[in-house]
């Protein structure tokens, strides 16, 4: 006699319920031998599911794609994208399933996806499948940007599928498994309008008010409002990246969220020294994606969503676009207050200055000029707001001009009525010791990629606690070696 056992998770599906047309039904691929390579305890416990239950064969076999959980309504969701500019109409999950929605345990209904689960109808000529490598990756960085207090997906689980995938070389395959807040991106919106179905484009944007941006529906217009609500969550998201010097690598249309969440982890990387043009894709030869541009590309990728909303703002056509370009004009304040309040509280300075930007800049291009490291170098102006600038001026191969400007920054922070080792403190708690360094995630990932899970499991440790500085892990914290040599990312994962 056996007794049914509880499942795993408690599935709902309103995007399967809400929007027929913007997704295929599916089923994943059996992998030939699924074994758990990772698992986010600290997500489990927020999805309030039994850690030891995904350890189970059943639950690894979920996680792997080869047993479809109960209540789970699987699809491909279309989409359509901006890629480098040019538009592919239909690209959608190609090698990725929505398992559906659950609840977490403060009530905010989650997507559980499956990344690296097979071909589907949107796979064109590709394999379906992923690797072991880049799917940890998403793990270790998104998990890096979790624990900077920057919105994103998360992995939940990367488990091997004991098959290898071709890429250049054989490499072992994997399957991801993502939580997000949604998966509608503004390549979901370009789809639906490119059907023409205005009802379709009406539904998609309603769910998307409900799910994500509730206080739009009571607005005068809610379309409007709800292009406002992305349009102040993408600027904050930007703002927030610029400030860790982070490069998302890939922003078409189709891997910007609706919800201001991070998602798609593939080429990007931590800016290492400070370099506004700094691009790691090495399939970006333009430089579209480099650090620099990010906010401008942002605005880009909202004005195409934009575009999908029109026929939704009004029956009078040069007043919809209107009403639509004066939401977007507002992304730049937006942006730049985030930005702006977020790098004043990076040196110390708990008010606003008229001018703190000049002080900001001035050390962005003294940065600049001598190739410094961004990370450390305001992790390292702590100790100088109370005296000890010994650590934060051996950074700079000219110190002198880095004297010049502290002294200004001095002058600031003496204006201020806070203690200096008060201000110190509030600097160490925005200042991240560590972040995802490009050396160290290589090493562990190609450590995960030959069986040792180790070292993903060392950085991941290191990377739940970004603004804590422990002894004996310095290596975490300090820059690449100069053999490291020049950084390039790969979008063919
Ligand atoms: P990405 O660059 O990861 O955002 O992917 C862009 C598009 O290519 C999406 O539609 C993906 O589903 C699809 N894609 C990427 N890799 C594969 C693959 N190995 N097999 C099938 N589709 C893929
Ligand atoms: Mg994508």
């Amino acid at each position: 006699m056996s007794i049914a056992a509880k499942p795993l998770f408690a599935f709902d599906n309103s995007f399967v319920r809400d929007l027929e047309g913007l997704y295929e039904p599916w089923q994943a691929a059996d992998v030939p031998e699924p074994r758990l390579l990772a698992l986010n305890e600290d997500l489990t416990a927020e999805l309030g599911v039994d850690p030891e239950a995904l350890r189970t064969p059943e639950g690894v076999a979920m996680l792997a794609g080869n047993a479809a959980p109960d209540g789970a309504a699987t699809v491909a969701q279309a989409y359509s994208g901006h890629q480098f500019g040019h538009l592919s109409p239909r690209l959608g999950d190609g090698r990725a399933l929505l398992l559906g929605e659950v609840h977490d345990i403060h009530g905010r209904r989650r997507d559980l996806h499956l990344k690296g689960s097979g071909r589907t109808p949107f796979a064109r000529g590709g394999d379906g499948k992923a690797a072991v490598g880049p799917m940890l990756r998403e793990y270790v960085i998104g998990e890096a940007m979790h624990a900077l207090g920057i919105p994103t997906t998360r992995a939940l689980a990367v488990v091997g599928t004991g098959e290898d995938v071709m890429r250049e070389t054989p490499l072992p395959g994997a399957v991801l498994t993502r939580v997000a807040a949604s998966h509608i991106r503004v390549g979901t919106f370009q789809y639906a309008a490119a059907t023409a179905d205005i009802e379709l484009v009406r539904r998609l944007a309603d769910h998307a008010i409900a799910r994500h941006h509730p206080e739009a529906a009571g607005a005068d217009d809610p379309y409007l409002a709800f292009l406002q609500a992305v349009v102040d969550a993408q600027a904050t998201l930007l703002a927030r990246w610029m400030l860790v010097g982070f490069i998302h690598g890939v922003m078409n249309t189709d891997n910007m969220t609706i919800s201001g969440e991070t998602i798609d982890y593939g080429p990007c990387a931590f800016m290492d020294a400070f370099d506004p043009d700094t691009v790691f894709s090495s399939i970006d030869h333009g430089g579209r994606y480099a650090y620099a541009n990010q906010p401008d590309i942002a605005l880009w990728n909202l004005a195409r969503l934009a575009e999908t909303l029109l026929p939704l703002l009004g029956a009078q056509e040069d007043l919809a676009l209107e009403a639509a370009t004066g939401v977007l004009r507002s992304f730049p304040d937006r942006y730049r207050a985030t930005w702006d309040r977020g790098m004043q509280a990076k040196l110390g300075l708990a008010d606003g200055d008229p001018g703190d930007g000049e002080l900001i800049g001035d050390l962005l291009a003294l940065m600049h000029a001598q190739h410094t490291d961004f990370t450390s170098v305001f992790r390292a102006l702590s100790p100088a707001a109370h005296g000890d600038a010994t650590g934060v001026r051996a950074l700079f191969d000219e110190p002198a001009a880095f004297d010049a400007w502290a002294e200004r920054w001095r002058q600031r922070l003496s204006s201020q009525a806070a203690e200096p080792a008060e201000i110190a403190r509030a600097m160490d708690r925005v200042n991240p010791v560590y972040i995802a360094r490009n050396h160290l995630v290589e090493d562990a990932l190609g450590a995960a990629t030959a069986g040792d899970l180790g070292p993903v499991e060392g950085l991941l440790d290191v990377l739940a606690s970004p603004f804590d500085q422990r002894l004996g892990l310095e290596a975490y914290a300090a820059a690449a070696p100069p053999s490291f040599g020049a950084y390039q990312t790969f979008c063919g994962t």
